[in-house]
C-alpha cells in the first residue's frame, strides 16, 4: 500500500471550535449553534502554534505583515467571538511565537454597536493580531443582519488598514446593491439576483464562492447538475490530502490539509510523526 507523509504547512487555519451562531447553508464544515461548547485546549493550541511556528519559519519575510486567505496563520471556526478571551490568549500566545501574517475570522454577530466592535479589536491589536477577515455572503445574511457586516468592515479598515478581507467580495457588492438592511432569505436573495443582476449567478455561485462540501450538498445541491458516484470512480484524493498551501487544524487536533470536512491526516500536535 502507497504511504505518503503529511505535507509541510505553508499558511494555516486553527478552530477554536465548530459551534457557530449561523447554520449557513454553504458551511465548509457544517457549523452550527448545536455544536457543543468545544472549545480548543489552551495547552494543545500552545503546541500546535509552537509546530507551526517552526514549520513556516523561513517561508515569510521577517516581520511579514500582509494577510491573505491562504497566507500566514489565522484563528477561525465555527465563530471565534463566541470565545472572545480564547481568542485573545491564542492571539498573545501566536504572536508571542512570532507566527507570521495573523488573523480572526469572523461572521460578525457579534457587531452589535461601534464601541464594540472597536474595542475587542483593539484589544486583539494590542496582542498581536494583525487583520481580519469578514465573511459577506447571501448564506450568512440569513442570520446575521447585514449592518453588522458593513460595520465590521469600517471599524475594521480603522483598526488594521489595509489588513481587511471581506469574502467574499462579488456576494459583498451585490448584498449592498441590493441595499440590504437587517436579514434576508436565501431564496429572496436569488430572486433579486434574477431580476437584477443575472449574469452575475453562475459566478456567484461557482466553486470559487462555494465549495461542494460539508453542508452545501444537502441545502444548495438542488442548484447544480448532478452525477451518478461511478462518474467519480476514477477521480484521487490525493492532490486535496497532500495539499500543504493551506491546512486546517480544528478544535480535536484534527490536522485536515484538503478541501474536506471528513478526513483527516492525524493528531496535529504530532505533526512530526504523520
Ligand atoms: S458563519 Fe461561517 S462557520 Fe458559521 S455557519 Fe456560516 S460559514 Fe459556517
Amino acid at each position: 500500500m502507497a504511504k505518503f507523509r503529511a505535507p509541510e504547512p505553508f499558511s494555516g487555519g486553527i478552530f477554536l471550535t465548530y459551534k457557530c451562531t449561523s447554520m449557513c447553508r454553504h458551511c465548509m464544515y457544517a457549523c452550527s449553534p448545536k455544536w457543543s461548547e468545544d472549545w480548543i485546549d489552551v495547552k494543545g493550541a500552545e503546541k500546535v502554534l509552537t509546530i507551526l511556528s517552526e514549520r513556516l519559519r523561513g517561508k515569510y519575510p521577517s516581520r511579514s505583515n500582509t494577510i491573505g486567505v491562504n497566507y500566514g496563520v489565522h484563528f477561525t471556526g465555527g465563530e471565534p467571538f463566541l470565545n472572545f478571551e480564547l481568542l485573545l490568549k491564542l492571539t498573545e500566545v501566536a504572536h508571542s511565537l512570532e507566527l507570521p501574517s495573523l488573523f480572526v475570522e469572523t461572521n460578525c454577530f457579534w457587531c452589535v454597536n461601534d464601541k464594540v466592535v472597536e474595542e475587542k479589536l483593539k484589544r486583539l491589536k494590542s496582542a498581536g493580531l494583525q487583520g481580519i477577515l469578514i465573511s459577506a455572503n447571501p448564506f450568512l445574511v440569513e442570520y446575521v443582519p447585514f449592518e453588522r457586516i458593513v460595520r465590521c468592515e469600517r471599524i475594521g479598515r480603522k483598526v488594521f488598514g489595509g489588513n481587511v478581507i471581506v469574502y467574499h467580495d462579488l456576494f459583498y457588492s451585490q448584498l449592498k446593491r441590493l441595499g440590504l438592511k437587517g436579514r434576508i432569505s436565501f431564496e429572496d436573495y436569488l430572486e433579486f439576483m434574477v431580476k437584477k443582476c443575472r449574469g452575475e449567478i453562475p459566478l456567484a455561485l461557482s466553486f470559487n464562492s462555494v465549495l461542494p462540501m460539508g453542508r452545501a450538498p444537502y441545502k444548495l445541491g438542488y442548484l447544480y447538475r448532478r452525477y451518478p458516484a461511478k462518474v467519480f470512480f476514477s477521480e484521487s484524493c490525493r492532490r486535496e490530502l497532500t495539499r500543504e498551501w493551506h491546512v486546517h487544524i480544528d478544535n480535536y487536533f484534527n490536522y485536515i490539509t484538503g478541501y474536506c470536512g471528513g478526513i483527516s491526516l492525524g493528531d496535529a500536535r504530532e505533526l512530526d510523526s504523520l
